[in-house]
Order: C-alpha cells, then structure tokens, then sequence
C-alpha cells in the first residue's frame, strides 16, 4: 500500500470513523470506500464510493442507500468540481445530496421534556402500542406495534439506556439510541422507522418461513438473520441477510452438503444468480435459481403422523444421540458416502475431533473424514459452524 492510501485511511480514521477503505489487489489504482457517514445534524448516510483512478476523482461511482436501495451517482448527475479528490467529495457530500436521499431517520427534531413521566402519559395509544411500566418506573416496555405485533423494546428510565428489544442484533440500536435519542418520543419515534424500514427483510423471510421446511434457527424469532432448510435429500441451503437494512445487497447464499452435489448445485445457483429478478420475492427466485416447484417439506403422510413430533429415530445424531441441541440445531452432516446414512450435528463433530486430535485446525483435519466409514467430509458444512 502506498503513502496517499495510508494518508486516506489516516484522514477517514480521523474524520469518518464509520467508513473503510478497500484496495483492489489486482488493480492498485481502485478503491472502494464504504460504511456509514454521520454529519453534525445527527443524520447519516449508507454509501460505497468506487474510485477507479485514486487519488484521481475521474470516473467515480458513488451509491448511496435510500431507503433499501442504493442510488448510484457519478460526475454526470453530481456537479463535483474537476479538480477535486476523494476528499473534497467526502467533505461536500451533504451539501451535494438531494434533499430526499439523505435518511431522516435519525434527525433529532423534538426537545428534551422537563419531565420524563409527563411525557409517558403523552405517549399513551393503545392502538399503536402496547406500553407497560413496572411499579417503580425504572423500566418501560412498548410492545405489539400494529402490524409487527412480535416486537418489543424495553428502556430505563430516566436514562433511556436500552434494555431489551427484538430487533436483530447486527442493528445498532443501543448505539444509534445513545447516539441520538433526548426523549423518550425520539427513541420511539426511531424505533417505529426502524421497524417500517425492516419490512422488507421480514417480509422476505416470511415465505420462507411458511413454505420451507426451516430447520434452524428453531424457534425462529424476529431476531434471526438467517434460515438454514434442506433443498434435497442430504443437501441443505444457508441464507444469511448480514444487513436487515440493505436486504438484498447484503444477502449471501451457502450451499451445504455432499462435495459432489455442493459443487454442481453451485454452478446453478452462480447462473441463476446472474438472473435474480428483484421483482419477485426470495422464495419464488430461489426456486428458479434451482429449477423447482417446492422445497421439501416434512412427510406428512399416515406412516409419519403417528411418530408424531419432529424426533423421527433415523434423524438422531449419531455421536450424542439427540436430535435437537438447546441451541437449536439438528444434525446436517453427512459425508460423500452416499451409502453411508450417518448424520451428525456441526459442533459434535467439532467436539469429536477435538478429542481425537488436540492441537490441529478444526476446518483443515476434522472435515478430513466421516467418523463411522471416513468417507469425506464436505468443507460446506463449516457454514455451520458460526449458528
Ligand atoms: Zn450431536
Ligand atoms: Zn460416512
């Protein structure tokens, strides 16, 4: 890395501790700057910023997110002057924002109560909100919003510190509250946006959660960011939403299980990926990605009805014997032997082999081999590993 990149991240550290800069290996001149940038108003901006010429400003793409969708903006839809550099951009990008684009969310518009417990009286409406205070009113909970009746979130009182809440925790919300919130109106008032602006992430987990067999997270709760259901016999997919706010740029998709069926699945799901029609909701992309009517669902027939449950005896793990873990998980692992019919759960394995072999990587050796007929094991299942 050169002196003007060292010099670049210097000047973010210092003045946007909220973004980061990325290099090109192959191409020493791009940069992608990228994260979230405040002003002193107390709103804030999403932004990826593509230099293809550093320090050079030509041919610049900037995209900032509104809403769940990032607008892009170059030199033909911004007036930057000619002889600016990253920085200067980056100084002037509030005053060159459209009006619209920058995220109010946060802008902090009423002012502090003289009295706290005045103001809970004001925020009264049963029709929106559920709001409860405990007897020595040190701790307020606003539950069952209209419409997303699961959520919750609950303060104390009078610091307004955030105590609990049913947001997923990739959101920052216990940092964006401190960051941002005077009275109690601000931290509900952010709290309802919030939960407008995750619409979209709920909605399009709520398919899958209806018309896939979902195995993990089990509960599913309004928290979870990512659903692991089986797409084949033997054969699972992992979807993950790292950003509940920015769903779609942030969604990743692993496939899981047999080395064979992994890799040729991968190169359906790299094609289709290629032609995701952002038109339609995840479920019904997934199944063209992957050419098919349904995903499997649990056998509901006569001859299963009775086992009852979902602890079907054949669906044991076959180290601890238990189908599901207290945290959830069911065991996924098989091994390429497809007439090897064990399964087992990620983290009994990793026990298993931490016993076997003290010392070693756990990626590297233990998804060497299957443990009843060391057959191979497919590194797939490592994206397991971080439930
Ligand atoms: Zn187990
Ligand atoms: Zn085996």
């Amino acid at each position: 890395m050169d002196s003007a990149e060292e010099n670049l991240k210097l000047i973010l550290a210092k003045k946007y501790p909220g973004l980061v800069v990325e290099c090109d290996c192959t191409n020493p001149k791009t940069i992608l700057i990228r994260g979230v940038m405040s002003s002193s108003a107390s709103r804030w901006l999403r932004l990826k910023l593509l230099v293809p010429n550093y320090p050079h400003l030509n041919k610049f793409q900037l995209y900032v997110q509104h809403q769940l969708e990032y607008k892009c903006y170059t030199s033909h839809n911004l007036p930057v002057h000619d002889n600016w550099n990253v920085e200067d951009l980056l100084a002037n990008l509030w005053e060159l924002m459209p009006g619209g684009t920058i995220k109010d969310v946060i802008k902090v518009t009423s002012r502090p109560k003289s009295n706290i417990y005045e103001e809970i009286l004001e925020l009264h409406q049963p029709l929106d909100y559920h709001l409860q205070l405990n007897d020595s009113c040190t701790r307020i909970r606003f539950s069952r919003f209209a419409e997303m009746d699961q959520h919750f979130f609950e303060l104390e009182l009078p610091t307004l510190r955030l105590l609990e809440h049913s947001l997923p925790d990739c959101v920052p919300l216990a940092t964006m509250l401190s960051k941002n919130v005077r009275c109690l109106r601000d931290a509900l008032d952010l709290y309802q946006k919030l939960l407008e602006d995750l619409r979209p992430f709920y909605d399009t987990f709520m398919d899958i959660d209806e018309l896939c067999h979902v195995l993990q997270p089990s509960p599913i709760t309004t928290k979870d960011n990512s659903r692991v259901f089986p797409l084949k016999e033997r054969v699972y997919l992992k979807v993950v939403i790292a950003d509940p706010l920015a769903y779609q740029a942030s969604m990743s998709l692993q496939i899981i299980g047999p080395t064979e069926e992994v890799a040729q699945l991968r190169h359906k799901l790299n094609d289709g990926l290629a032609n995701w029609d952002t038109e339609l909701d995840m479920h019904k992309n997934l199944l063209r990605v992957f050419d098919l009517c349904y995903f499997p669902m649990p056998d509901m027939s006569e001859n299963h009805k009775d086992k009852g449950q979902e602890q079907d005896q054949d669906e044991h793990c076959n180290i601890c014997f238990v189908y599901r873990l207290d945290n959830g998980q069911v065991p996924l692992v098989s091994c390429d032997n497809a007439r090897c019919v064990l399964k087992c759960h990620a983290a009994c394995l990793k026990e298993w082999f931490n016993t076997l072999m003290d010392g070693k990587t756990f990626l590297e050796v233990s998804f060497g081999m299957c443990p009843f007929c060391k057959a191979k094991l497919s590194t797939s299942f490592a994206a397991l590993l971080d439930d």
